[in-house]
């Protein structure tokens, strides 16, 4: 029997997953193999194939057509999955070691074959069970200053960069970012999700038109500000994690954006997890997970800011020349950006379309209403004070002030 893969894209089953790793010549055509569907299954699949002899195993993910949102399909381009594999490998290059090694990517089929990475941990899993990462923080802060130098002008170079940012054009998803992050948290939108008891306080928000001009100055800033090849979706979702080690996945929504929306996006979700612990630890616990998580806070900027200022001594691009006060400013503008970003990123996980976790598992309605509040108070908070708040150690104090 010949190899069935049919050309073109279909959608594809347990059994063609496996002749299409055959036709790659992953696998051996007679090779005994166990093979699960593992993802959500609302923008990809993820399928898991195993060779039950070798024990050899790979994740193949595979872009849909479509994404599932408010029960209707959004049509998204498959190139999401060419672009998805380009920023692993393009970060697996600057970091190995916080990245899975990509082994194929099939255009054709939408398809990204990747390292099996089934003994780690979905870091947003972790940290409900209350767990520990040691290696966290400096490991994040290491990958944001290496990704987001090495792609910037700084690091790459003007023409250099422009070269890579054609092959991360963006457009749908990006989109999908603009309406759910920067728009329809801020209005009367249909995709929006809250508790009726939010009602007034997400009111107060869309009548506060100081508010609004700062949401809507974030956002032109998202549209506009091509610094780096970022990650786009970096919340504790897309990190898989050990004691040890951290791996970076799931990368779709890469493309030439503000340095600030990675590092506001994994300080945002952080932040989320503060303010949930209240419903999953006891009072015994509380304090010692906290410290850690505001550890977590205070370690990834740091790692942050002393790796990109020793890449930038060391690697700064030869036709780069810059006043000596220049680096200063530069890591002040991210560090504003990503206190604005993770405001927004609070915000929309609390009345926008997508929530988190830590935050729907709470069983008690009052205390989730509690929590809620006071989600929507922080990140009014750091979208309008962002200029004032002029260190990670004030960050902390902001949410500190509301928990
Ligand atoms: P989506 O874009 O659908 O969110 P993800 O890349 O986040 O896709 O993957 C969805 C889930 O599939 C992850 O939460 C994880 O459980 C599993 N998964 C994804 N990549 C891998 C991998 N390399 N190794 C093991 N499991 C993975
Ligand atoms: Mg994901």
């Amino acid at each position: 029997m010949g190899i069935q893969i049919t050309s073109g894209y279909t959608p594809f089953t347990t059994e063609t997953v496996v002749q299409f790793l055959e036709y790659h010549k992953l696998l051996d055509r007679t090779a005994p193999v166990h093979v699960k569907e593992i993802g959500d299954g609302n923008l990809n699949y993820v399928f898991h194939v195993q060779h039950k002899k070798t024990g050899q195993s790979w994740i193949v993910k595979q872009a849909l057509p479509y994404a599932k949102v408010v029960g209707e399909s959004w049509p998204l381009t498959l190139d999401r999955s060419r672009i998805e594999s380009e920023a692993l490998k393009q970060a697996h290059a600057l970091v190995p070691d916080f990245s899975p090694i990509v082994y194929l990517h099939d255009s054709e089929k939408a398809a990204t074959v990747m390292e099996d990475l089934s003994t780690y941990t979905i870091l947003r899993k972790g940290l409900i069970e209350g767990r520990i990462y040691p290696e966290l923080a400096r490991n994040v802060g290491t990958y944001l200053a290496h990704t987001l130098f090495f792609t910037s002008d700084y690091g790459l170079g003007s023409a250099n960069k422009k070269e890579l940012a054609k092959r991360f054009s963006n457009p749908d998803l990006c989109g999908i970012t603009e309406s759910l992050v920067f728009s329809d948290p801020f209005y009367n939108a249909e995709s929006n999700a809250f508790t009726e008891e939010l009602r007034a306080d997400v009111e107060s928000l869309w009548e506060d038109d100081d508010f609004l001009t700062e949401v809507a100055s974030l956002k032109h800033s998202f549209l506009t500000k091509g610094e780096a090849l970022i990650h786009g979706d970096l919340h504790t979702g897309s990190l898989f994690v050990t004691e040890s080690s951290t791996k970076i996945i799931d990368p779709e929504f890469a493309f030439y954006g503000p340095a600030g929306f990675d590092i506001g996006a994994f300080i945002a979700n952080i932040a989320l997890s503060i303010l949930s612990q209240e419903a999953h630890r006891s009072e015994e616990e509380k304090e010692g997970y906290l410290a850690y998580l505001f550890g977590v806070t205070t370690e990834v900027w740091n790692v942050f800011e002393s790796t990109f200022r020793s890449l930038w001594a060391d690697h700064l691009s030869e036709d780069n020349r810059y006043s000596r006060g220049y680096l200063d400013a530069l890591l002040q503008s991210i560090f504003v950006d990503s206190i604005g970003f993770s405001g927004c990123k609070i915000i929309r996980r609390t009345i926008g379309l997508a929530h988190v976790e830590e935050i729907e598992t709470i069983t008690d309605p009052k205390v989730k209403l509690a929590v809620e509040k006071k989600a929507l108070t922080l990140g009014k908070k750091l979208i309008l004070d962002r200029k004032n708040i002029t260190s990670i150690e004030q960050y902390i104090k902001a949410i500190k002030e509301v928990i």
